[in-house]
């Protein structure tokens, strides 16, 4: 975490591949590679999944509306992934009905119908209900007009902790993760690399050596190639930003709707984190620095105007509590609406020859990146002539080693009859099993320490630091848990504090 060795001050090994990128592409090679075998280094230069992994619409799906663009080969593909995955991690992912109201005037039933049963059948479905037609009564929260439907299945991830999980999976097998470290200088020498990395946190900088690099940089992948490694990107990318606005929940039940927009564009509305309603996303094209993407009034208007012209209940700007943007890198070209920018992912290989391999990421999308990643370790176990065998589509996420949530409930209430069912609950759908790594020890809810508000406590917070690479309370708040829905300014003032010493001695303890 972040304890890269100065240069000079002993020897670094010569790693097989260097990852630069700690999203969920970056993350899920290195635990593929290293359980391959391959010696594995990952930097990430600010916190995991600080960027586009933790800013999606946090669906594991095949796409439906991909159907019009006739992606069948990308929807296939990640309906596939959609069923191992759901088995992976049934903590972070799980099961999601869709309800599509009818707007005849927008698509007509006989489409939505056909692209309803080839959503359906398009890969081998074992675990989720297949789509059916809906009759919409009173007590629908949808405006009385509106008396048809449609219902299907996807999944939905918390998007930021499969990132960490599956770091933990990586480190797990021997990758070194580096977080708060960039690259900031790569060039081959003969058949190594040799990068410079440098601390975000110290300034300290160091070089590494490895065999081949992954650049899996995600917006910033055209840029890190050309100004830092100095190479050329082969295929055309396209930057898309997209947000989502967070409100109070808007209706009860555990589905999310699917709205279509005369735009051709379509806005989901999914329960979020049991109290509140996710809406999103949009398509704008975006130049820029990725890290500074945020929604625009125009985008938060357009949102709330889609919802509007659907429920009952009708939103205002002032309604929305927090609200979030990400890029994605496309490999596409510029031509065309940004919506119909292919989501498929591409890998650009690069090496002259008796040279040091490259591969860069381009494009992809959550659903899809245990296949990218897959694809990747082939080509660098081809590339550097090691043995390899793919492992992963069977392999449970830390944590993720049960089948069914409930009965994990039920054995965790039974082991910690004194956990409050809504911490439980947090706990069973954040860490699974690893709820008993967690609480080892606790016997009472004192046991968990200082309580900073909402459902905190200083046993969660150390545990994150040790185990989840976190260093700064925006980690904590936005990414390994939401609570920065429920904590107020002040109580995140005491927790800053708390943090920053429990930071520091967890650095010194490792450095
Ligand atoms: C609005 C939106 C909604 C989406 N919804 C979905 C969805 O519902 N389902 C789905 O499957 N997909 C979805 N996606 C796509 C998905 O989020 C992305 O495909 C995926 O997160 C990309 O991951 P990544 O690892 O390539 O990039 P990122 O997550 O952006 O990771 C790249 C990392 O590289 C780091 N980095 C950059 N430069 C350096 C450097 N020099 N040194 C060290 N580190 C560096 C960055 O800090 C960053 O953390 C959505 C995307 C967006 C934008």
């Amino acid at each position: 975490m972040g304890d890269v060795t100065a240069a000079g001050q002993q020897p670094e090994p010569i790693h097989d591949v260097l990852i630069i990128g700690g999203g969920i592409n970056g993350c899920g090679i290195a635990m593929d590679a290293a359980g391959r075998g391959l010696t594995v280094l990952l930097c990430e230069q600010d916190d995991l999944a600080c960027a586009t992994s933790s800013r999606s619409s946090k669906l594991i799906h095949g796409g439906l509306r991909y159907l019009e663009f006739f992606q069948f080969r990308l929807v296939g593909k990640a309906l596939a992934e959609r069923e191992i995955l759901l088995h992976n991690a049934p903590h972070i992912i799980r099961p999601l009905r869709f309800r599509l109201p009818h707007q005849p005037h927008l698509r007509p039933a006989w489409m939505i119908r056909s692209g309803l049963f080839l959503y359906d059948h398009l890969a081998r479905r074992k675990a989720l209900p297949g789509s059916r037609s809906l009759r919409l009564g009173p007590d629908s929260p949808l405006k009385p007009h509106i008396v048809r439907g449609f219902e299907y299945s996807d999944a939905w991830v918390d998007d930021a902790r499969l990132v960490v999980l599956t770091a933990r999976a990586a480190a797990s097998h021997g990758a070194r993760i580096l977080t708060r470290t960039a690259c900031i200088g790569a060039e081959r020498r003969g058949d190594l690399w040799q990068a410079t990395l440098e601390d975000r946190r110290t300034g300290r900088r160091s070089t590494h050596l490895s065999r081949a690099l992954v650049n899996a940089a995600g917006p910033w992948v055209a840029e890190l190639q050309q100004s830092t490694i100095h190479c050329q990107v082969h295929h055309p990318l396209r930057l898309v930003k997209g947000s989502h606005v967070v409100v109070r929940r808007l209706y009860p039940g555990e589905h999310a709707y699917i709205l279509q927009n005369e735009d051709d564009r379509i806005v989901f509305v999914i329960p979020f984190e049991n109290d509140y309603s996710l809406i999103g996303t949009t398509d704008v094209d975006y130049q820029g620095d990725p890290a500074a993407a945020a929604i625009s009034p125009q985008e938060t208007r357009y949102l709330l105007r889609v919802v509007n012209a659907h429920f009952r209940q009708q939103l205002q700007e002032t309604d929305v509590l927090w609200s979030y943007a990400g890029v994605r890198a496309l490999a596409d070209d510029a031509h065309g609406k940004a919506q119909a920018a292919s989501r498929d992912y591409t890998l650009d290989v690069d090496q002259p020859p008796g040279q040091a391999p490259m591969i860069s990421v381009l494009g992809g999308k959550i659903t899809t990146y245990r296949r990218l990643a897959e694809e990747a370790t082939d080509q660098l176990c081809g590339l550097l002539q090691r043995p390899s065998r793919p492992w992963t589509a069977g392999a449970a996420l830390p944590g993720g080693d049960f089948a069914d949530p409930a009965t994990l409930a039920a054995d965790l209430h039974k082991l910690y009859p004194w956990l409050p069912d809504t911490l439980l609950r947090r706990f069973c759908h954040s860490y699974g099993t690893l709820t008993h790594e967690l609480l080892e020890g606790c016997r009472s809810l004192d046991d968990l320490g200082r309580h900073f508000g909402a459902d905190l406590y200083a046993r969660e917070v150390l545990y994150l630091i040790q185990r989840e690479w976190v260093l700064e309370p925006e980690d904590l708040l936005w990414r390994r848990t939401k609570l920065g829905l429920r904590l107020r300014p002040a109580e995140v003032s005491v927790l800053r504090d708390y943090m920053d010493i429990r930071t520091r001695w967890h650095a010194a303890d490792h450095s």
